[in-house]
């Protein structure tokens, strides 16, 4: 039976970036990395809509944020001259009518607190900034002038990927089927074929599957897979300054080269667990809800067509849609990074630092992740995030 000192389930951009962390922080012992699909065809990671804003409305959410905002700053630094995610600071427009202006004005108080380089604006001024756009039943916007826009996620992720082959961290391409545990020890994992592999610490970075991983330990995590469409549209006009625009029905839309990405339609009613196999698009949401809502926001969508879609999981937990970080609290060597409820990508760096700093030293030493704590979900005791987009 292999044996390692730490075994992470789920290789995409948490699970790479633990493991990176923790040679990267000087971690001597074994490491591996389990991943069921090493293509990550149906990871969250790749089918996200790669975007990193600092309009959270917790303070704890920014830092995780700006952490990740400064590795893409020093990125060659980091993974060498040739290192490129095509980053596009092109920022964040989120809209609010009268009703939603109260929250969207303490949000932007907590950003600035925070140092996000965020601005507040009028209609008046959004729709001179922005003459495309059309501001009826708007009452504000706060607009991310520099630090939030969009990248590429598989540059990303494989940039994490590509400099583990050379840490000595053991890829595994297997799917995690059991977890064995004695007492207030998890002790091991069982792949699926048979091979069965001890573990000093065991990670779960399995995203959306993070519930059913969690359970295979006989812990309870409120995490689950919600499926979540993204449309892929052209328009005859080219706007090169939008924004990633979030219009207060939820609804938005950014550029993709010469393309836009839509999405966000899903309503709050009926939403919930997915079948994990289940990956068909609903195009009904973009007839329906997407185009209405785009072509009174931005006049010159009216004509717009959807040329291409597809569907993902948001790993949504479903007691406060926030991120679950560290040790179970009685269970101290099984280690959750999940539930990121849609902002996941541009906080797993962070989060890899911070699980790595808790294996290596024991405690968080770059960003308190305490707040997300496991704690908080025993307790049934929710820790908001506003800001789901
Ligand atoms: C449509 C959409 C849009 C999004 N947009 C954004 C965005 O703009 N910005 C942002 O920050 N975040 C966004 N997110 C969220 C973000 O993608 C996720 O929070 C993040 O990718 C989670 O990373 P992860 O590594 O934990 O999960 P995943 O990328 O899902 O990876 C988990 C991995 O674990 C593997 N796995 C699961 N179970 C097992 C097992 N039993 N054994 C072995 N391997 C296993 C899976 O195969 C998978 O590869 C979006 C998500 C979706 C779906």
């Amino acid at each position: 039976m292999a044996s390692y000192d730490v075994v992470i389930v789920g290789g995409a951009i948490v699970g790479s970036a633990v493991a990176y962390h923790l040679r990267q922080g000087g971690f001597g012992g074994t490491i591996a990395l389990i991943e069921r699909d090493p293509s990550f065809a149906h990871s969250a990671t790749t089918l996200s809509m790669a975007s990193i804003r600092q309009q959270f409305s917790i303070r704890e959410n920014i830092h995780l944020s700006q952490y990740t905002l400064g590795l893409f700053r020093r990125l060659r630094e980091e993974f060498g001259a040739e290192a490129d995610i095509g980053f596009r600071e092109g920022g964040y427009l989120i809209l609010a009518t009268e009703d939603g202006l109260p929250v969207l004005s303490a949000n932007h108080r907590t950003q600035v607190a925070e140092g996000a380089d965020v601005v507040l604006e009028a209609p008046e001024a959004l729709e001179r900034r922005f003459p495309w756009l059309s501001v009826e039943g708007i009452a504000g916007g706060v607009y991310g002038v520099s630090g939030e826009g969009w990248f590429d996620a598989h540059a990303l992720l494989g940039l994490f990927r590509k400099a583990l082959k050379t840490m000595n961290v053991d890829l595994i391409a297997g799917s995690v089927g059991a977890i064995s545990r004695d007492g207030t020890r998890v002790t091991g994992v069982t792949l699926d074929d048979g091979r069965a592999l001890t573990a000093g610490v065991v990670v779960n970075a399995a995203g959306p599957n993070a519930g059913k991983v969690a359970a295979m330990a006989g812990l309870a995590l409120p995490v689950e897979p919600r499926k979540r469409t993204v449309f892929v549209f052209e328009a005859r006009e080219r706007y090169v300054d939008m924004p990633l625009l979030v219009d207060p029905t939820g609804v938005y839309v950014r550029p993709e080269g010469s393309v836009y990405l839509t999405g966000g339609a899903e309503p709050d009613e009926g939403d919930g667990p997915a079948d994990p196999a289940d990956f068909e698009p609903r195009w009904d949401l973009f007839e329906e809800v997407i185009w209405p809502t785009l072509a009174m926001r931005v006049p010159a969508f009216e004509a717009i067509k959807a040329t291409r879609a597809w569907a993902g999981h948001y790993d949504y937990n479903t007691l406060d849609q926030n991120a679950v970080i560290g040790p179970h609290p009685e269970v101290a060597n099984f280690l959750f990074a999940n539930g990121f409820s849609g902002h996941g990508l541009q906080q797993a760096p962070a989060v890899g630092k911070a699980i790595a700093e808790l294996i290596v030293h024991g405690a968080y030493r770059t960003i308190d992740c305490s707040a997300f704590g496991y704690e908080r979900v025993a307790e049934g005791r929710a820790f908001r995030e506003l800001n789901v987009i």
